[in-house]
């Protein structure tokens, strides 16, 4: 068996790891835009009271991928499928090669969604999604640190990640203000009791936050970054974090059901029998995207377990829950996911 991962993320990585654990005969390639490793998604909200995370972040090198004979093509993107061929086109430093299939795993991963009004302004805003990301605004605050001061971040959207980003950097020292388009924070996972608390956590940590804000534009002015509302306010830096948006681009290409996310039916199988996706790119039959660690992890193990043909129940969902990461907050109630 001849099998090809797409994403080094935590769906692609465990299910390499599972299935080589399973079939040690197979021929098992793993495809990455990624350079740095394997590393932990959810850590990248520490990253700025972190000062050792571009190394502590990283939770396996490739090197440890490839002792285990999973070959990693990194630093490489999957551009095209050929569903007759079953073969993938693979554009990767200084080479463009095709590499054939039997089976092949979406584990795409998600961007940072970008609402349309702000997609004009993509070279003004980071977005915090990658290690590639977390790198570059740690790369922009250092001057300002060297010369011991702190930048002001706008932060937009007070949602699960921009929470907790705007209390990483509250915490390490910099200033803050949320602009949330509702009128409570994290209003999709949070009843209002636990919003008001997870208020005033933010609040004693300095952070200002606006509610009810519908942003018109972000605009360079003599080297701060001005955020359109009513009124306009200067900063040095924006994050947009409206929360995200699964990679179907390549599935919809090779003409494969895609609706939010690659669509897969209860075996993680996409329209495409030899085709199967895992992780925050799939889209299961209820619609719903499972977009966290534990239950992306599940899909992973079960999939590696199918495809050995140690398993036939269909993969369902064990209950899970997860916590925002933002310093001193405790939700009092179960989180909606
Ligand atoms: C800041 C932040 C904090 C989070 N905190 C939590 C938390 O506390 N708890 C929790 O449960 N979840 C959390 N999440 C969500 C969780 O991290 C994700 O659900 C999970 O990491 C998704 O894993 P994945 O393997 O599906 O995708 P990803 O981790 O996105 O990996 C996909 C990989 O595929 C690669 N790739 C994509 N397309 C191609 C291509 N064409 N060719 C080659 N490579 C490609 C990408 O470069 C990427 O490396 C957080 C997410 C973020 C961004």
């Amino acid at each position: 068996m001849n099998i090809v991962i797409v994403g080094s993320g935590i769906a692609g990585v465990t299910f390499a790891e599972k299935y080589r654990a399973l079939s040690p005969d197979a021929e098992i390639v793993l495809v990455t835009c990624e350079h740095d490793g394997y590393y932990s998604r959810p850590l990248l909200s520490r990253g700025f009271t972190k000062t050792d995370i571009e190394q502590s972040i990283i939770l396996k090198g490739f090197e440890k991928l490839r002792e285990n004979n999973i070959d990693v093509i990194a630093g490489s993107e999957v551009t095209a499928i050929d569903r007759n061929a079953k073969t993938i086109a693979i554009d990767g430093p200084g080479q463009e090669k095709s590499l054939s299939y039997d089976k092949l795993i979406l584990a795409q991963g998600s961007a940072a969604f970008v609402p349309p009004p702000f997609r004009p302004f993509e070279k003004l805003f980071f977005s915090l999604n990658s290690l590639v990301d977390l790198k570059a605004m740690r790369k922009f605050r250092q001057p300002f640190l060297s010369q011991n001061k702190h930048p002001h971040w706008a932060v937009i959207g007070g949602g699960l990640i921009g929470c907790e980003v705007a209390s990483d950097l509250a915490v390490a020292g910099d200033k803050v203000t949320v602009y949330h388009a509702m009128d409570r924070l994290m209003e999709r996972q949070l009843v209002a009791e636990d919003s008001a608390s997870l208020l005033g956590v933010l609040q004693s940590s300095g952070i200002a936050v606006l509610f009810n804000q519908a942003v018109h534009g972000i605009v360079e002015e003599g080297g701060k970054m001005c955020v359109e509302t009513d009124v306009n306010t200067e900063f040095d830096a924006v994050i947009v974090a409206c929360g995200f948006k699964p990679r179907t681009e390549l599935a919809q290409q090779a003409g494969l059901d895609v609706g939010r996310g690659i669509k897969v039916n209860p075996y993680l199988q996409t329209s495409d029998e030899a085709i199967f996706a895992v992780g925050d790119a799939a889209e299961l039959p209820d619609g719903k995207l499972y977009a966290y660690i534990l239950p992306i992890r599940s899909q992973a193990l079960w999939l590696a377990n199918y495809l050995a043909g140690q398993e036939q129940v269909a993969w369902s969902p064990a209950p899970f829950s997860t916590k925002a990461k933002v310093h001193g907050f405790e939700a009092g109630h179960p989180y909606n996911l």
